[in-house]
């Protein structure tokens, strides 16, 4: 039986490691849409590979190029953020949601709102709209299936049983590239530094959170929408190995943990298959020769990104929104050597004590307050 896919964020990391187990297993799969931001010569030659129906840039400068390089293959072409939510509410029977930041919340929706199966990478969408976002999944009937590798352990951790019976939701965090590092040696963090991850190999802006644990504090806010067992069931803790994936105890004190090597594919594959079981290319796990697994508190004096988030949290309302848009900025101005490693989370605290709009009840409004989030995130690390 063949099954339709669209992929949103097709030449990131996540849409690379997707098409992988598409390549693998052609036969079973059509490829409806395949998206991403400029990289038009990467687009074509993938929606070439995976005889794609619509290739779709969302900055509309790079449409010509894709044209170009798509002229006489039959597929279709399109360009800006309207065209990308157009080709998002095509029909196709899973999409996976793989673009990086609120620049994907528009079109995740769109997917949604097709009522079908949506597996979800883009965090930042979710933190960002929240119960909106959970509230069209519950609307429109939608199988919303965890991607990003701690929530999908817990989904699988999950099945089967009552979620009353949760007594504590383990998310585990790598700890990062800085995981050992002093606070002085943090202060002089280099982009170079912070985007090589231990274990991950990841696109740059997940890499710089889990530098600074707000992709812990991300996954936190993730984690709440996607099992609501409440926040107080949720904790983080540090596992340098990144075996295990996440864990969830129950009121018994029975701990059900996922474990897997740390590659993308097997997360994903889950997904794709769900609710039966595909073969990936991963070397299986080989538990003697790892030897050891070991967990730690997070310490968040050194990386207070986790507090920050869950303050968000606790907030509610649309601070989960201001946090993501602040990080999204402080994480660019990293990165563009504007700002230093210490400053991205005090930065967004920062904007989250001087910002604080009414619960958003409807995607535009998120829209709007990550756009105002944005600006004035902006405006604060311009140079006084
Ligand atoms: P990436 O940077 O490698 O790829 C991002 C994709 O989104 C690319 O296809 C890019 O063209 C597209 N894109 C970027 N900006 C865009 C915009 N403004 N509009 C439309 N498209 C845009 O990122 P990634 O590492 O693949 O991560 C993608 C998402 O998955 C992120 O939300 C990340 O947090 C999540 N995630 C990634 C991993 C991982 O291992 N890479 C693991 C868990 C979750
Ligand atoms: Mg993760």
């Amino acid at each position: 039986m063949t099954r339709t896919i669209s992929i949103l964020g097709a030449t990131g990391s996540i849409g690379a490691s997707t098409l992988d187990l598409i390549r693998r297993n052609r036969d079973q799969w059509k490829v409806v849409a395949l998206t991403a931001n400029s990289n038009a010569a990467e687009l074509s030659a993938l929606a070439r590979e995976f005889s794609a129906e619509i290739a779709v840039v969302a900055d509309e400068s790079h449409l010509a190029s894709l044209r170009d390089a798509l002229v006489g293959s039959g597929i279709a072409t399109a360009g800006g953020p309207a065209a990308l939510t157009e080709a998002a509410s095509r029909p196709a029977d899973i999409t996976i949601a793989a673009i990086v930041g609120c620049a994907g919340l528009a079109p995740t929706m769109a997917a949604i709102e097709q009522g079908r199966t949506v597996g979800l990478a883009n965090k930042e969408a979710l933190v960002s709209a929240g119960d909106v976002m959970m509230q069209a999944v519950a609307r429109y009937g939608t199988t919303l299936l965890p991607v990003d590798s701690e929530h999908n352990a817990i989904f699988q951790c999950l099945a089967g049983n009552d979620p009353a019976n949760v007594r504590m939701i383990t998310l585990t965090a790598s700890g990062g590239p800085f995981r050992d590092w002093t606070a002085e040696q943090l202060a002089a963090a280099t982009p170079a530094q912070a985007v090589k991850h231990p274990n991950w190999d990841m696109g740059a802006k997940i890499s710089v959170d889990s530098a600074t644990m707000m992709n812990k504090g991300l996954e936190l806010i993730e984690a709440w929408h996607l099992f609501p067992v409440g926040l107080d069931k949720l904790r983080i803790v540090v596992h340098p190995q990144s075996i295990v994936h996440s864990m969830v105890e129950y009121r018994d004190c029975s701990t059900l943990a996922q474990l897997g090597p740390s590659d993308m594919r097997v997360p994903i594959a889950s997904v794709l298959a769900w609710p039966t079981r595909m073969d990936t290319p991963c070397a299986p796990l080989d538990l003697a020769a790892i030897g050891e697994l070991t967990f730690r508190a997070p310490d968040e004096l050194r990386f207070p990104a986790t507090r920050i988030a869950r303050a968000a949290a606790e907030a509610g309302g649309a601070m989960p929104a201001v946090l993501n848009a602040g990080n999204e900025v402080a994480v660019a101005a990293f990165l563009a050597g504007k700002l230093s490693f210490t400053r991205i989370a005090l930065e967004v605290e920062a904007l989250m004590a001087r910002f604080a709009p009414p619960a958003p009840t409807s995607l535009e409004d998120v829209i709007a307050v990550d756009a105002e989030a944005r600006a004035l995130a902006v405006q604060m690390l311009e140079p006084a």
